[in-house]
């Protein structure tokens, strides 16, 4: 009943030592109330018959006759009462063993957010091609929040969805592509990046930093995007993983327009293209398209200018008022496609030749 849970037990068995994955009541549906607590008075998950676990070994103690119980309901945000219910994995090996203060998060972090376990890179390590980490180059990444789940497990209704769906966007997709999630618990460092879209940025396979989108138009005093405090934007370029695999990149401003262009699109977090990542464009690609918003022609045209040395440069200037975000991802190729025709510049995209 969870198949993206049952994956990620798989996925990580090896490496958790959860061994093979098994069901109890396998298929049946959790029977459930809401009711205050005893204790706290607060509205909580009572479970009459709890339906479908997935029965793992527990990474937390000595248990291999699969002993660790994980829920199907269990990590999935409850809008009712606001939380992932973590408290549906239980232990029957030791007494209390998920009791411990912390266990539950844990066992989410161990399942789900395996991003925010990744080693992080040192100066001198060798990563793709055989470069080498510039000291300077590295960011310090830090985890948005305790707990961040991927957007495809959110119950459909959820606001985030509703709201990247009225602008155009599909939530399953960004999260499967692009690794977007949702921040139910933010991290102490961090506690702005509460209740925002999570849009995860990466470089040569290392993550080095997000960016929380505000759900829907922020009230005045409010950031739109809240960038991982400390994270040098001008060294990186979002989608620069997957667009370095294409025979032309276009450049856009921010991450909403790579994903209304496809997977040839970078942004440079902003309407200035800086040094660094002029250069990096320069290093990887034959061809650029400028495409920025409307009104940063001032802007386009630097950028296009400190592109000179590259073979092949396009730029598209939008009237001012205009940005590639209003436009569907078919008419963006069309347009850069048609653009680029007009300034001699032949692109292949999704096979076709103009
Ligand atoms: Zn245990």
């Amino acid at each position: 009943m969870r198949p993206d849970l049952y994956r990620r037990l798989e996925q990580r068995s090896r490496r958790y030592g959860f061994g093979k994955v098994l069901f109890a009541h396998e298929n049946e549906a959790m029977s459930c109330h809401y009711g205050a607590d005893s204790i706290t008075g607060r509205q909580r998950l009572i479970v009459d018959m709890p339906g479908e676990y997935l029965r793992v070994n527990c990474p937390f103690c000595t248990d291999t006759r699969h002993r660790l119980w994980i829920n199907y309901q269990w990590g999935l945000y409850d809008p009712k009462i606001g939380t992932l219910n973590l408290w549906l994995a239980i232990c029957f090996n030791e007494t209390a063993c998920m009791d411990k203060p912390g266990k539950p998060e844990e066992l989410y972090r161990i399942v789900y957010n395996d991003v925010t376990n990744r080693r992080q890179v040192r100066a001198g390590d060798t990563v793709n091609k055989g470069i080498k980490v510039d000291k300077a180059a590295i960011c310090h990444f830090r985890p948005a929040g305790n707990v961040l789940y991927p957007l495809h497990v959110l119950p459909p209704h959820h606001r985030a969805l509703a709201y990247l769906r009225s602008r155009g966007y599909d939530p399953n997709q960004l999260s499967l592509e692009h690794g977007v999630s949702y921040c139910a618990d933010a991290s102490a460092e961090f506690p702005k990046a509460f209740d925002r879209i999570i849009v995860p940025i990466v470089m040569r396979g290392e993550l080095v930093g997000w960016q929380g989108r505000y759900i829907g138009e922020p009230p005045k005093g409010v950031m739109k995007y809240y960038n991982m405090p400390g994270m040098q934007k001008i060294k990186y370029l979002y989608n620069f993983d997957v667009a370095s695999k294409y025979p032309f990149v276009v450049l856009t401003e921010g991450v909403t327009k790579v994903w209304r262009i496809g997977p040839e699109a970078v942004a440079q977090f902003g309407s200035t293209l800086a040094g660094f990542q002029a250069h990096l464009i320069d290093a990887t690609w034959p061809t650029v398209v400028v495409y920025l918003d409307g009104n940063a022609h001032e802007q386009a045209e630097q950028a296009y200018c400190s592109l000179r040395a590259m073979p092949n440069r396009v730029k598209i200037l939008l009237p001012p008022g205009q940005e590639p975000g209003d436009f569907s991802q078919e008419y963006n190729r069309a347009l850069i496609l048609n653009e680029a025709r007009k300034q001699g510049v032949t692109l292949r995209m999704d096979g076709a030749e103009i």
